[in-house]
């Protein structure tokens, strides 16, 4: 098969894959997108898209909208808590990923791109400039290229760029719903059933995507799945489809970009590490890419400056505060439980707002009215004590 070149090749066809190549398009860029797989395609991941990450979605994919979630149950098991979210927009929606990923290929498609499917790239080498990349379906050329191939990301290792990432394992299931309107509509998520993680229900339109996942990797994953199973009261006969992952938890900075190469999504590692949603920062990423390509005419050293510039004010601005708290969530539990005691529902609203996109995590730690806030000296409060002193001196 005949050597194909063009400006840009995106390795991989999912979210953050097409999401860049289809902002390129638009602008005129010649791309082709690889993926080894057909589509519609499993993709193992609970679908659950946060605020933040469903206004990142466009229009013509929101079809892949199977639920709105405007309740949310956020429970710690052995230390008794229970809070419940509640909030006129949807906090979270549950998609198909088969559907969703699928409508945003068309859309890349419809903006232009070449997309080959069943192409598992096998081989990428750098020469005078351009990478070549070999796949089932014959090589491509291109002087950009983008890793847009998820949490295992073979460029990365083909290239041999080093991984700064850190993976965990999760573990995703179905259980299937005999009378779909029986199914609840809120999305749950209960910690401390095993070390390390925690364990969500999704519901989708005909059963219940349910997961787990541990920042343990030496944990048994399956076990975890087996022992929230049990917890929810299901019976283990009804599970079907389980299916694991990884999940990377800690992006690559100094490695994030180079010469014509350019991480996205999984592959760069922009998971938010408390809950580990991932597909706010494969959407962004895309975006990202995209524009820094774009803006610098496809010179290489000025859109690796506008790539870091933007993953500067959009990631590492808030991963170090997010960071920070996912490991008082998972490595400092008495300390956690202690704040949930005291003000868990506080902080169960406030986390809900950061990942509607209202806030950053920096914002929920450094803002000292969230701390007044949460002890109660709000204003009505402070006017109460106000009117409270005032009767003490009379
Ligand atoms: C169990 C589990 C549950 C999750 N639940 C959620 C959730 O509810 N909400 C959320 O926001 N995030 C969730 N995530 C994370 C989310 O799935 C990812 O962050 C998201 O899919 C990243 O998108 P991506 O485009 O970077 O990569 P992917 O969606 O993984 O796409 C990568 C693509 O690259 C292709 N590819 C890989 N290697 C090659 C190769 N060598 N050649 C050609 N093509 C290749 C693959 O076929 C795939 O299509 C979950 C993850 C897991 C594991």
């Amino acid at each position: 098969m005949a050597d194909r070149l063009y400006d840009v090749v995106v390795i991989g066809a999912g979210p953050s894959g097409t999401t860049a190549a289809r902002n390129l398009a638009k602008k005129g860029i010649k791309v082709a997108i690889l993926d080894k797989t057909k589509f519609p395609r499993k993709k193992v991941c609970g679908g659950g898209l946060v605020y933040r990450a469903l206004s990142l979605v466009p229009r013509t994919a929101l079809h892949a909208v199977e639920r709105f979630c405007y309740n949310v149950l956020l429970s710690f098991v052995k230390s008794h808590l229970t809070f419940q979210i509640w909030r006129e927009y949807p906090i979270i929606s549950m998609v198909s990923r088969k559907r969703f990923d699928v409508a945003l290929l068309e859309m890349a498609i419809n903006a232009g791109c070449s997309f080959v499917a069943g192409a598992e790239v096998k081989n990428v080498t750098k020469v005078n400039g351009l990478f070549h990349i070999e796949c089932g379906k014959g090589s491509f050329r291109a002087p950009f290229l983008i890793a847009a191939d998820g949490a295992t990301s073979r460029t990365s290792r083909l290239l041999g760029v080093p991984d700064e990432r850190v993976l965990i394992p999760a573990v995703e299931a179905r259980i299937d719903v005999r009378k779909p309107e029986a199914i609840e509509e809120q999305a749950r998520f209960d910690f401390d059933i095993f070390h390390g993680g925690y364990g969500w229900v999704f519901p989708k339109s005909g059963h219940y995507s349910v997961g787990v996942l541990t920042c343990h990797r030496k944990s048994s994953i399956l076990s975890a799945l087996k022992s929230y199973v049990t917890y929810l009261g299901f019976d283990w006969k009804r599970v079907r489809s389980v299916q694991g992952a990884f999940i990377p938890i800690r992006p690559r900075k100094k490695y994030c970009c180079h010469d014509g190469l350019f991480f996205v999504g999984d592959s760069l590692g922009w998971v938010d590490p408390i809950v580990a949603e991932g597909l706010t920062g494969a959407l962004t990423s895309g975006e990202l890419v995209a524009r820094a390509i774009s803006k610098a005419d496809l010179a290489k050293d000025k859109a690796e400056k506008l790539y870091r510039q933007a993953l500067g004010r959009m990631l590492w601005k808030d991963y170090p505060w997010s960071a920070f708290l996912a490991k008082v969530v998972y490595k400092r539990p008495r300390l956690r439980d202690l704040c949930f005691r005291l003000y868990g529902q506080e902080i169960a609203d406030a986390v809900t707002d950061v990942m509607s996109g209202k806030w950053s995590h920096k914002w929920l730690i450094l803002w000292p009215f969230n701390y007044l806030k949460a002890i109660g000296l709000l204003p009505c409060r402070i006017k109460h004590l106000r009117i409270t002193r005032c009767c003490l001196v009379l």
